[in-house]
């Protein structure tokens, strides 16, 4: 789907009143009745009828017709349409550029500010899969009724920013955290390669042990990236160091099956780079190492900071949840 900023500064007051309770609604429900959209817009129910039609024209939201009553529904496109309004009105974000990536669970943009600096905005997109087979586990939803794709995606985004903005201020190399409304994340531009795309390295071997040093670096601060491969680490195009990226699946090291998230990492370096370079070491870290040593070898938990800046046991456990559905689908 197309985004489109300049169109974010002429949406009028009602349509947004109407925009935002259709969203409200759908804390609720699934469907959100006519009836209900007027009673929180708090406008003229013919008035909102009109307004209705004209954001279902705009793919913002989306009419239902089910067999007990009509509604609507926010669409990805409406939902984008409120959080790129959020981060505009804070003034992070000014205008948006094209599409760079399409990745499993997001999509990806460049972006800028108003004096055009770039950045790279990334919305979330967990509800790409069914979401059936949450749905019958419902522990983790407590009073919700549904385990909506908006819910899940922002649950996502909110991860996603707590884990870069503890990383970025403890001088690991990840991109810079800006802002976060919603399901998006809007991060500082890295002029890179994934590192996927790179077919020759001036050596191998030290990127191989720089990539490996992360790795127990991460976990010497209590953390496991959980998909730490070839597309989400980005080569500097100046200086050939890596970046890392993507971190809505990072655990934690005291997490039940740390160990093998540890060395499904380590592997999965270990592989890449006896496929791409031909290059191959006896030496790679252990869980069992890095924790002996560890421990407080950096002088902090990120784990533990991770957890109290708000983002919860409850919500990683929500997020695991839906990750196993879908790779049990
Ligand atoms: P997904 O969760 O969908 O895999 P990623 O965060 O890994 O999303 O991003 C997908 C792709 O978008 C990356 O492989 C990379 O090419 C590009 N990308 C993501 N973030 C940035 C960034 N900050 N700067 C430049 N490119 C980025
Ligand atoms: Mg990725």
């Amino acid at each position: 789907m197309k985004l489109d900023a300049t169109d974010l500064r002429y949406i009028t007051g009602d349509e947004f009143r109407v925009l935002t309770a259709v969203e409200m609604g759908s804390k609720n429900h699934e469907v959100v009745p006519t009836v209900l959209i007027v009673q929180i817009s708090g406008l003229r129910n013919g008035g909102v009828n009109k307004i209705l039609g004209s954001l279902a024209k705009r793919n913002l939201v989306a009419r239902v017709q089910n067999s007990r009553y009509d509604g609507y529904r926010l669409t990805y496109g409406g939902y984008d349409y409120l959080a790129m309004r959020a981060l505009s009105k804070r003034d992070t974000l000014y205008s948006v550029g094209n599409q760079i990536g399409v990745g499993k669970e997001s999509d990806i943009y460049v972006v800028a500010d108003a004096e055009g600096n770039e950045m790279v905005l990334k919305l979330h997109r967990l509800g790409r899969v069914s979401f059936r087979a949450i749905k019958e586990k419902r522990d983790y939803m407590g009073k919700r009724k549904s385990a909506s794709w908006m819910y899940m995606s922002r649950l996502a985004a909110q991860k996603e920013w707590a884990f870069m903005k503890v990383l970025h201020e403890h001088g690991f190399p990840v991109p810079r955290p800006i802002d976060q409304a919603r399901h998006c994340i809007l991060m500082g531009f890295i002029d890179a390669y994934p590192l996927r795309q790179v077919s020759d390295v001036p050596s191998p071997g030290k990127l191989y042990s720089t990539l490996m040093d992360l790795i127990v670096r991460f976990a010497q601060a209590g953390l496991i990236h959980g998909d730490f491969n070839e597309f989400n680490i980005l080569i500097l195009r100046d200086s050939g160091e890596p970046v890392v990226i993507d971190f809505p699946q990072m655990v934690s090291t005291s997490h039940v099956n740390a160990e093998m998230y540890f060395n499904r990492d380590v592997q999965c370096i270990r592989k890449y780079f006896r496929k791409r370079f031909r290059y191959e070491s006896k030496i790679y870290p252990r869980f069992s190492t890095t924790k002996k040593s560890g421990e407080g070898d950096e002088g902090y938990r990120l784990d533990v900071v991770v957890e109290a800046s708000g983002f919860k046991k409850r919500d990683q456990e929500a997020l695991e949840q839906v990750r196993r559905c879908r790779v049990n689908m």
